[in-house]
């Protein structure tokens, strides 16, 4: 069949056959995999709509089998080592299928729920049909078997990146990916074009937020996850294999506990490479990790010299508060909040970039903006910063001159 990549893949899946009217299902007897269309994948707790497939009748599409199909490939490359299932137990999986078609490019684990390990899909859209985001999600069940920590600040950034790494590398193995072919790798080599951080208080960094919440993406856990994941590229700078690499984190994986954050991360590296029977690999690991300043995230001293830093008390009384910075003349946002245990807002930027800042609530209505001509915050809403934005309003702006700066604002 042909996938949205338009890639044409051969696909060949078990099915389940109902004796007395020989209908076929999908899923399969011996893995314990069943998949079923639902209305809405994102109500896990309500799934009297969800129907078994029928096969010659329920099809919505190729695409239901295409996911099913790549499901069992990474369950059989986690087999493959004694792994069976998300839990390493054999317990059943369901894969559930958003027919609505309102959920696109949606792909989750839902966690144990009912004696299944629940996954959903959109169908005919890329998440679906990336070994990688399946075996993401995958590895989100291997992790919380593990006893991973809340999905908040750094606990919830290392699931996103255990996640983030194993996936990758599982593709990066069954596909015989050369480390310059890895898309997902090569996409660091431009982190600040994507917002990635590549070490704590570098350029897009967030610190940890006392407020974990929808509104920050629990701590910005899917941001934060990249300071984690940039490991995989220093793996494979030192030469290790994508099967090395997913013997390394799976052995990390394996040593979680719900308390392991990033310090914890940086000092289990070396040995996590010892017991995986990487040894030759751990003082490059450890170099690694210490260049990601993963145990300090105090503000930094000193700042590379084509960076600056703009700093500030938080202007408002409510102590949840999202910072946003926006560069017009880049058209670029950037989002941060007060470090955890501080009410102090602090990011670092590039050398010649130039910043609107503003401070607003989750009832984004009131916001301020500083006036960096008059020196002082200014109370607004978003058709003001719409209108300050648009209208290029340089008494607003505060640009990043040279390396080395730090603006700090304040009345
Ligand atoms: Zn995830």
């Amino acid at each position: 069949m042909t996938a949205v990549s338009e890639e044409i893949v051969d696909v060949s899946i078990p099915v389940l056959v109902d004796p007395d009217t020989g209908e076929r299902y999908l899923g399969d007897k011996e893995r314990l995999i069943f998949c079923v269309d639902t209305a809405d994948i994102r109500a896990l707790d309500d799934r009297q709509d969800s129907t078994p497939i029928n096969m010659d009748r329920d099809l919505s599409s190729d695409g239901e089998l295409l996911t099913y199909y790549l499901f069992i490939q990474v369950y059989d490359y986690f087999a493959e080592k004694g792994w069976w299932g998300p839990d390493g137990q054999r317990t059943p999986c369901m894969l559930q299928f958003d027919i609505s078609g309102e959920n696109r490019g949606n792909a989750s684990y839902g966690e144990f729920q009912d004696g299944f390990h629940i996954f959903s899909f959109s169908i005919d859209d890329g998440a679906g049909q990336s070994l990688q985001v399946i075996a993401h999600e995958f590895t989100h069940g291997v992790s919380s078997t593990n006893h991973i920590g809340q999905y908040e600040n750094e606990t919830g950034a290392l699931d996103e990146a255990l996640s983030d790494l194993i996936g990758n590398t599982v593709e990066a193995d069954i596909r015989q990916w050369s480390p310059s072919e890895n898309p997902w790798l090569n996409g660091f080599r431009r982190a600040h074009k994507y917002q990635h951080a590549l070490y704590a208080w570098d350029e897009f960094y967030t610190p940890f937020t006392d407020h974990p919440d929808d509104w920050n993406d629990e701590g910005n856990v899917h941001d934060n996850s990249h300071l984690i994941s940039i490991l995989a590229w220093r793996m494979y700078e030192i030469g290790m294999t994508p099967r090395d690499v997913f013997d390394f984190w799976f052995t990390f994986d394996l040593t979680l506990t719900p308390k392991t954050d990033f310090a914890e991360t940086a000092m289990k590296a070396a040995w996590c490479a010892e017991i995986a029977g990487l040894s030759e690999y751990a003082p490059a690991i450890q170099q690694a990790v210490e260049d990601l300043k993963l145990d300090d995230n105090s503000l930094p001293e000193y700042l590379k010299d084509h960076q600056g830093m703009i700093v500030y008390e938080n202007p408002l009384d409510e102590v949840n508060v999202k910072a946003g910075f926006f560069d017009p003349l880049h058209d670029e946002e950037f989002a941060t909040w007060p470090a955890a245990g501080t009410n102090k807002v602090a990011a670092v930027f590039g050398e010649g970039t130039c910043w609107v800042v503003f401070v607003q609530t989750s009832e984004e209505d009131n916001l301020v903006v500083w006036n960096s001509a008059e020196k002082t915050w200014e109370s607004a809403d978003p058709e003001r910063l719409t209108e300050i934005v648009e209208n290029c309003d340089s008494d607003y702006y505060i640009e990043i001159f040279s390396g080395g700066t730090i603006t700090e604002l304040g009345e």
